[in-house]
């Protein structure tokens, strides 16, 4: 069978994948959740409910700030007991919807049964009127509004959806268990999803280090009969699942700078997304759990769970056992692209799909020595960047030139990093120009 990669960059860090043998098991509903305005991508929700209100799962609690913006439903049943700022997973203050859980009502018209629904509505605008209303984000990290992705602007057609199967970063199993686990909703929501896009083929891609995942999908599609499916094997290599990196593996097209995967006929959405799309469109459910891998070699028990939006972290690891002595950094997601949690009493959001905890030995970056100019950090570059020449210009707060090198195209996924002999904070500093050249861009866009 060919497999089938990206064109320039790239690493390969072991896999890591211990927790592949954990099946997705629920996570009892904490006492409190805390459910933030601000969970993707565009303008925070506005608060719909009141100090006092009684909610059930699944009730709409904020609606969309502006076009691009998402419903956000509360996560259990209870009483709200405050509207207010609360630290996120980066610590920043954002508003949180805290409610007291009580019992597990669940919200009229949501059909929560295990009843396959295989029959795709005729309606492409109703497909993606539903998405909107089950606020569903991408969950692959991004979490941008899925409905403005299946909506392209003028002139712009979709030829292809890519369900982005690969879960290229080490340690993360949750997409590789719900394709074990959800294949028949995950390969029906890629059906709603093709649909949605006028009838386009589409293509699972997924990484040739998950076979079990790749011959059931491959069963599931010929036994739902849907045309226009397929599975791809993707080979191992970071960072496969990369938007811009998966659309050249799968259709040999290059998203070109500051242009969204639309401009070359691309949607690609993730395997948890896909799941969502089926809930929200044939169950009436919207996003208000997700799978969450926990993991890492210093916690005594591997596990994937299925988290209620808004579960303190805190919780989730009390649950596991507590966070080990050794376990000296927590990271939201994978080594390569997660993020630092800032603060244990953070709250998931629907985006969280890992938490990954480290050692002090592995997380202890060696002394940064002088660059040698071997061009490593370059031929790692999926983007084809110069990140010795980004760093120096970062550093140097030159952000004309940074932009004019296109910093703003950096997708951060540590390739530079990972592949430099001097140990050079490359992504710490091209992230800082990145932020800055972003920034006059957008200010720019507004004059
Ligand atoms: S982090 Fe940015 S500069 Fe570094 S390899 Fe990835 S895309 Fe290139
Ligand atoms: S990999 Fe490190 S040492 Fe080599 S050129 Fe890049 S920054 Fe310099």
């Amino acid at each position: 069978m060919s497999k089938h990669t990206f064109s320039i960059g790239g690493v390969h860090p072991h896999d890591n994948k211990i927790s592949r043998e954990c099946p997705i098991t629920p996570l009892p509903i904490a006492p409190t959740v805390y459910i933030s305005v601000a969970q993707h991508i565009g303008a925070p929700s506005v608060p719909c409910v009141a100090v006092g209100d009684k909610v059930k799962v699944g009730q709409v609690i904020a609606e969309p700030g502006g076009f691009v913006g998402a419903f956000i439903h509360s996560s259990v049943s209870g009483t709200v007991k405050s509207i207010a700022p609360r630290a996120d997973l980066a610590g920043r203050a954002t508003t949180h919807i805290e409610i007291a859980v009580e019992g597990d009502e669940w919200a009229d018209g949501i059909d929560t049964t295990d009843t396959l629904v295989t029959t795709i509505p005729e309606d492409p605008k109703a497909i993606v009127e539903k998405i909107k209303l089950g606020g569903v984000v991408g969950l692959g990290g991004a979490t941008f509004p899925t409905h403005v992705k299946l909506s392209p602007p003028p002139g712009s057609k979709c030829e292809r959806v890519i369900i982005n199967g690969c879960e290229c970063e080490p340690y993360l199993t949750s997409d590789f268990r719900t394709l074990l686990e959800k294949g028949e909703q995950v390969v029906v929501g890629a059906a709603l999803l093709k649909k949605a896009m006028g009838d386009v083929p589409c293509t699972i891609a997924i990484e040739e280090n998950k076979p079990e995942a790749i011959a059931h999908i491959q069963d599931v599609i010929a036994k739902l009969g849907y045309q226009g499916i397929e599975v791809m094997v993707m080979k191992m290599m970071y960072p496969q699942g990369g938007e811009k990196q998966l659309i050249d593996a799968v259709m040999h097209r290059q998203v070109g700078s500051g242009a969204l995967p639309i401009s070359v006929g691309a949607v690609v959405q993730n395997v948890a997304t896909a799941l969502a799309v089926y809930d929200a469109v044939q169950k009436n459910k919207p996003i208000v759990d997700n799978s969450v891998t926990v993991t890492g070699e210093c916690f005594p028990k591997q596990a994937n769970l299925l988290v209620r939006v808004g579960t303190p972290l805190r919780y989730i690891l009390d649950y596991l056992g507590g966070v080990p002595e050794e376990a000296a950094k927590i990271i939201s997601g994978g080594p390569m692209m997660g993020r630092a949690v800032a603060n244990l009493d953070a709250a998931t959001v629907k985006g969280t799909g890992a938490l990954l905890l480290l050692t002090e030995k592995q997380t202890k970056r060696a002394p940064a020595t002088q660059c040698i100019r071997c061009g490593k950090c370059a031929d790692a570059c999926p983007m084809g960047l110069e990140p010795f020449l980004l760093n120096k210009l970062s550093k140097a707060a030159d952000w004309d030139a940074c932009e004019a090198n296109a910093a703003q195209d950096c997708i951060e996924c540590g390739c530079c990093l990972y592949s430099c002999p001097a140990h050079i904070p490359l992504l710490d500093n091209i992230r800082v120009g990145k932020g800055f050249v972003l920034s006059a861009i957008r200010a720019r866009a507004k004059k």
